[in-house]
């Protein structure tokens, strides 16, 4: 109903495997989110990678180039796939991409790495707050017996308040996957031989969670290494402050991450890290959000639109916490949809917002 007061045009450079399927869920939210914000969209698509190989011979042809060179901002989804992975090199799909890079002239490439948080979920970490070593005594400044400077802090653990914590923990895996990881230093600290006493201890009331126990040094490494092993991990304070950053970094999955590649002047163009992933390609399976939070890049970056590309951020992230979930970031309890779903999701989502 708004009347369309600004209009830009947008080369839509689908490519090849999962990029097409990704590409037309950024299409309509970019055309929702704009109509919102008073902004037309004209896009033009045009033939990009091995598909435009197989049409017309070439991996990026001219007037492919010369569209996204007109235009305000270029989109582009995934370009290659194991078909044309023993071409001569000026016959491969990644060389097109490298002709348009240097056609547009986009030099800088800013890829954020934004925290989602509901995506630790993946597994839950909880840790004791009020206690441990952030407020044991003694502590403070002092001498040692040669007279030199010492700071000095004690990690100091009652039963009730390792028991507490483990309560909190097992009702938690109990809802969960019923798993449950103690993380600890006891081989080496006696307020964490006590801890792993006592989560022991309150292990007898929840027979059916599994209880295992981690040194935190290695848990500080499975955690990159393979995060989907824990399903709930509950340890002390200063443990729980460095893995709770650790894995807030851990943010799921190549399919969610967007980029901006920029010029000095000129259109920018707009891509998913992730590429054309041809085992997973034309079955539906594709997490387009990678490619939605790089439309919204292109409105912030690549157009100025702030308003419109906060709006398609704020949708992934309220789509993300109803529960929804492509494959690759899906965890139990949460809702696992298609490529399609998770789009028409966030437009929902999109058009919700006041
Ligand atoms: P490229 O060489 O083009 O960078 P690649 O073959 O190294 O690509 P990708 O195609 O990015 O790697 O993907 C690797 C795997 O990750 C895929 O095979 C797929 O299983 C998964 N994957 C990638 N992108 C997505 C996505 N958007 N949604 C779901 N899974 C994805
Ligand atoms: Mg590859």
């Amino acid at each position: 109903t708004t009347k369309p007061s600004k209009r830009y045009s947008i080369t839509l450079l689908p490519g090849d495997g999962i990029g097409p399927e990704v590409i037309s869920v950024a299409k309509h939210v970019l055309n929702l989110a704009g109509s919102l914000e008073g902004i037309e969209f004209n896009f033009q698509e045009m033939p990009m990678g091995g598909s435009s190989l197989d049409l017309v011979g070439v991996p990026l042809p001219e007037e492919t180039l010369s569209a996204a060179k007109k235009s305000d901002a270029v989109l582009l989804g995934a370009i290659g796939g194991y078909k044309w992975d023993k071409n001569e090199k000026h016959l491969k799909p990644e060389t097109g991409l490298l002709q348009l890079r240097e056609g547009l002239q986009v030099f800088a490439n800013l890829r954020p790495a934004t925290v989602l948080p509901q995506l630790v979920d993946a597994s839950t970490l909880k840790k004791e707050l009020t206690g441990g070593i952030y407020f044991g005594k003694p502590r403070g400044f002092g001498t040692n017996e040669d007279g030199e400077e010492i700071g000095f802090n004690t990690e100091v653990y009652a039963t009730y308040e390792v028991d507490r914590i483990a309560r909190v923990a097992f009702e938690t895996a109990r809802k969960r996957h019923g798993k449950l990881c103690s993380v600890d230093k006891a081989n080496v600290l006696e307020a964490s031989m006590f801890w792993r006493k006592r989560v022991i201890a309150v292990a007898a009331e929840y027979p059916d969670v599994e209880l295992s126990h981690m040194y935190v040094d290695n848990a500080a490494m499975q955690l990159v290494r393979n995060p989907k092993q824990f399903d709930t991990i509950v340890t002390n304070n200063i443990f729980g402050d460095i893995l709770s950053d650790e894995a807030s970094m851990i943010t799921g999955s190549i399919g969610m991450l967007p980029s901006a590649s920029l010029g000095s002047s000129g259109p920018g163009l707009f891509e998913p890290i992730h590429g054309s992933a041809p085992d997973i390609a034309n079955q539906d399976k594709a997490n387009p959000l990678a490619t939605v939070l790089s439309s919204a890049m292109l409105l912030k970056y690549g157009l100025g639109e702030e308003n419109a590309a906060k709006r398609i951020e704020n949708a992934v992230l309220e789509t993300l916490n109803k529960g929804f979930r492509t494959g690759d970031i899906y965890s139990a309890g949460n809702k696992l949809v298609g490529c399609k779903e998770m789009g028409e999701e966030v437009l929902k989502s999109v058009d919700s917002q006041v």
